[in-house]
Formats: structure tokens, sequence, C-alpha cells
């Protein structure tokens, strides 16, 4: 998502402007089953802009780790800050990898928010989910789904009560 930010980089420091926004377009490797609902605020610093996203809201495709069962799950980013630069800051290294920092486009009178939120996305994002708590899984044999059906595979379960004792004759070995 780009902003255009004309008349906002000629303002005085401390300058700020709030907006709610919404996003619908995809975003790289997102897959992202509902727009994107925020609340931004710009601040003019000395040395750049301050992007602030509050509440930031989306729902992203899953699957069940267990069962592979496919649903939307909910994200919620509450509070998300970057500073975005008008010259590179000194601690800028071309050569580094360093996504992290966030430049003003000046040619375009820009700031692109995509990579940003891209950024707050995947930190919010669960990856491993269950679609329930009592998800039975799929059975390991053939693959049944066991929430809908059983199988007939006889599946050793561990021993719940941690009565199997690989070393239970250890003590008569010792005497
Ligand atoms: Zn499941
Ligand atoms: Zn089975």
């Amino acid at each position: 998502m780009k902003l255009k930010i004309s008349n906002f980089i000629s303002l005085a420091v401390g300058y700020k402007e709030e907006s709610d926004f919404k996003i619908k377009e995809p975003i790289d490797d997102l897959r992202l089953s509902k727009p994107i609902k925020a609340h931004l605020t710009l601040m003019r610093l000395k040395e750049g802009i301050s992007v602030k996203i509050e509440d930031m809201e989306t729902a992203c495709d899953t699957a069940c780790v267990k069962c592979l069962y496919k649903f939307s799950s909910g994200i919620k980013v509450p509070y998300a800050e970057r500073v975005y630069y008008m010259e590179k800051p000194q601690s800028f290294d071309v050569e580094a990898d360093q996504p992290d920092i966030f430049m003003v486009d000046l040619k375009q009178n820009e700031i692109d928010l995509t990579e940003m939120i891209r950024q707050e996305i995947l930190l919010h994002f669960e990856p491993y989910q269950v679609c329930s708590k009592g998800c039975k899984g799929l059975c390991p044999k053939c693959g049944t789904n066991l929430n809908k059906k059983k199988c007939k595979c006889k599946i050793e379960k561990p021993d719940p009560e941690g009565t199997y004792k690989p070393f239970k004759n250890l003590k008569d070995l010792i005497k």
C-alpha cells in the first residue's frame, strides 16, 4: 500500500495526521482471507516520518496441523511503529540486509507500507494451529480423518500410565 505524502513532507516537525485504512489487494506471500483494516497515524519527524499502525485486523488461510482442515484464522496487530527515513541513517549498511530500515520515496513523494504490514502480520501469525482443541487428527497408518470416522487400524498408544519401564530388570541385574 503506497501513500502519497507530498503535503506531509513540507509540514512542521511534530505534525500528525490520523486515518483509518482498508487494504483489499493481496500482499506477496500472505494468503489473506479478509481485507486488512487498521488505524494509521503519521507524524512528521526531523529525520523522516513516523508511521504508527494500531488495531490492525485481518485473517489468513491456514490448515490444521493435525487433520489438515483448512480454515481462516484471525490476526490482530495491536501496535506497530516504523520510521521512514528521508535520508539513509548512519546505521544504514547498503551491503547488509536490513529489512527494518524503511525509506521515504522522495522521487514519487510516497511511502510504501506493504513491507511493514507484511512483517507485522507474519510476526503475529500463529503458524501451528489446530482446528479445535479436541481435533483427533489423521490416522498415521491409513490417513483417515478421525474427526469424521473411525478406522480399523490398531495404533499402539503411548503408554499413558508410564508403566513401560525399559530398565525394569535393572535392579535384578545389579543384585
Ligand atoms: Zn484438525
Ligand atoms: Zn487408520
